[in-house]
């Protein structure tokens, strides 16, 4: 009895011992699975279609030493010989169907596609989740979604739950599916430069190319890899382009930044045409063979689709609305500008493309021969900014042409902020100082009065630009004044006189005359703010007697009662006498000519005289009222650099 009694406890002892280490083995299976699902959480949602694998030729992984002088390219560069492919590093690629590797590469075969399909669990998992875990989970992702704004700049956790071959909704008119495009378009090299981005944004990028641009005009896909530090862009990414045919992938052994990027691209490059495209695009259907056309009928012509816009929290993809163009302002900023004056009531200006001052670095079509003869990007630019005005200005300016191709949509990222740290935080200043000095002649000073902090720099430091002036003179490029009054002659051109442009600093409250534009435009009342001493509250009283406003100068000092406020400028000369001031240099006063009555600048909570309309004086402002010598209408043009110093 007691042996059975013992036998039982021993059994009884063994029965909860192997409990005990089924419920660790249990718990260590669930920890793991959870610690997964960190990553798989990042990719719910539908499988992705498998990749298609098309047997090819070999495509492989190329590392360039990027220091090649033949980078340095003048117009007379010899075509691309001195890559030297002995120096060029060559990772195999893993499939059968490639040519035989130099070495097998024993890295495991991640394709993060495929790699979902397989371990991570479905939707359904988080159904049979517990409440409290959901709501855990659903915190955790909020995180990794403020997390992944900080790092890439958008929500890349809702990028990773979209399928890598999303189709946009068609937006093109209606009257695009009617045209017709030659049999014989040249080829296109797509260049994808990147530095760190998000896995799902280049990849969709990649897919969306190959998805949309018909194989018989596209030559390659040309992915160039910036010296991005990120983990997924190294291996695993190498592996995951040597299964998709046509697409190749560089690697600079030196960061580039964008313009440099894409010339080491262009280098390489084999397609008639270039097609720079920036590392988060999906495109629309049809969008290349337009482009293509455009360039093949004249090869100094650099096309660009109309960009689409995908917002960077959702993902979600709005339509830019025709017509469409690009444009800069005097402190050398690029933007699209929606409804031109070029806007015609012809129903062919839908599909008509119109010509553009400048165009964004989204995307760029531009012929491969037209590209290196009229100086490639400059080399002297730095990582980011304002690459894109430079080459608008010289293709232009030595022989070319821009425009905007309605029938080609495709859609850009646009990000909430730049994720990349700048080892130099004046370099967009910098770039901006060389488009000056090179390519604005005179007119350099308009700008430099609109970035002080670009005047500076550019007072202790001499950019090295010889060698673009050289490019510049044997190409026989144009002047900035040719470009002013022929290309872009919507651009206002400030007259900035002495003493009667500058910040508009007022006596009695120490401060200066502002303008926020986050509060709209229309009725938006002007008020005084602390001297920003930058150039961004630098206005212009010309000799029409307009006060102009703005890095554009389009807007004018106006007024709505006996608020002053903001509005845009006739486009028509002469000016409407609402608009006219006259500044009174004895007495500081800026008299409005058609009342009489005098500006007064009135501090946030200070109290109106005479005005039962107490609401706008709670927030401060600029009013007019009857002149007196008030220090409060007192003014005068601070002059922050002197005319002539520029
Ligand atoms: N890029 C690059 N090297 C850099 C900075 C940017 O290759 O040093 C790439 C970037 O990944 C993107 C393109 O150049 O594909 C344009 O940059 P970005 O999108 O940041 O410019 P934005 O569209 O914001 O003007
Ligand atoms: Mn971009």
């Amino acid at each position: 009895m007691r042996l059975w009694g013992r036998a039982t406890a021993l059994r009884r002892g063994m029965i909860c011992l192997w409990l005990l280490l089924l419920g660790f083995a249990l718990a260590t299976l669930t920890l793991s699975d959870l610690f997964n699902r960190d990553r798989s959480l990042q990719k719910p949602g539908p499988p992705r279609r498998p990749l298609h694998q098309i047997p090819g030729p070999a495509e492989l992984e190329v590392i360039v030493d990027s220091r090649d002088p033949a980078l340095e390219l003048g117009v007379d560069a010899a075509p691309l010989k001195s890559l030297q492919e002995d120096q060029l590093l060559f990772v195999p690629s893993t499939q059968g169907t490639k040519s035989p590797p130099q070495k097998k590469g024993n890295y495991k075969v991640l394709l993060p596609g495929v790699n979902k399909e397989t371990t991570v669990s479905g939707p359904t998992a988080h159904g049979e989740m517990g409440k409290a875990v959901q709501l855990h989970l659903k915190g955790l992702e909020k995180d990794m979604e403020l997390t992944a704004v900080q790092k890439y700049g958008f929500n890349e956790v809702v990028s990773e739950r979209i399928s890598l071959h999303r189709k946009l909704p068609e937006t093109r008119h209606p009257e695009c599916f009617g045209e017709q495009y030659s049999e014989s378009l040249p080829s296109a090299s797509v260049v994808i430069c990147f530095h760190d981005e998000a896995w799902s944004t280049l990849l969709r990028t990649v897919h969306s190319v190959l998805d949309t641009a018909p194989g018989q005009h596209l030559r390659e896909v040309l992915l160039v890899d910036d010296l991005s530090q990120y983990g997924h862009l190294k291996t695993v990414l190498s592996e995951y382009v040597s299964h998709l045919d046509g697409v190749r992938l560089i690697r600079s052994t030196r960061r580039l930044g964008i313009g440099g990027c894409r010339t080491l691209g262009a280098a390489r490059a084999v397609g008639e045409v270039l097609v720079f495209m920036d590392s988060h695009c999906e495109c629309q259907k049809g969008w290349l063979e337009p482009l293509l056309e455009r360039v093949a009928q004249d090869r100094t012509r650099v096309v660009s689709p109309i960009m689409d816009v995908i917002d960077w929290k959702t993902f979600q993809y709005n339509a830019t609305q025709w017509p469409v163009r690009g444009v800069f302002d005097w402190r050398l900023d690029f933007y699209w500008e929606s409804n031109p004056q070029v806007q015609e009531k012809d129903p062919e200006v839908a599909v008509r493309p119109i010509r553009s001052p400048a165009l964004g670095g989204g995307v760029v079509a531009i012929d491969r021969h037209f590209f290196q003869s009229v100086g490639a990007y400059d080399p002297g630019m730095l990582l980011w900014g304002a690459e894109q005005i430079e080459l608008s200005i010289r293709v232009w300016s030595c022989g070319g042409s821009m425009e905007v191709v309605p029938c080609s949509r495709v859609a850009h990222l646009s990000r909430h902020h730049l994720p990349f740290r700048f080892p130099d935080q004046d370099l967009l200043q910098k770039n901006k100082i060389r488009v000056a000095d090179i390519w604005m002649d005179a007119y350099r000073k308009i700008f430099y009065r609109r970035d002080t902090l670009a005047h500076f720099i550019r007072q202790s430091e001499n950019p090295n630009i010889a060698e673009r002036l050289r490019l510049k003179r044997n190409l026989g490029c144009r002047n900035f004044h040719w470009f002013l009054t022929t290309v872009y002659p919507e651009l206002y051109i400030p007259q900035d006189r002495p003493a009667l442009s500058g910040e508009l600093y007022n006596v009695g409250t120490g401060r200066c005359a502002d303008f926020h534009l986050g509060q709209g435009l229309q009725g938006a009342g002007m008020r005084v703010a602390p001297c920003s001493g930058t150039g961004s509250q630098h206005c212009d009283l010309n000799s029409e007697g307009e006060v102009r406003w703005g890095s554009r100068g389009a807007l004018c000092l106006d007024t709505k009662g006996e608020m002053v406020v903001l509005s845009p400028c006739p486009l028509h000369r002469p000016t409407i006498s609402r608009l006219q001031w006259k500044f009174i240099k004895l007495s500081g006063q800026l008299v409005h000519q058609q009342s009489q009555l005098c500006l007064e600048a009135v501090k946030e909570g200070g109290l109106l005289q005479s005005s039962p309309r107490e609401i706008y004086s709670s927030t401060g402002g600029l009013f007019l009222r009857q002149c007196t010598h008030h220090p409060r209408q007192q003014w005068h043009f601070e002059q922050l650099v002197a005319p002539k110093s520029a």
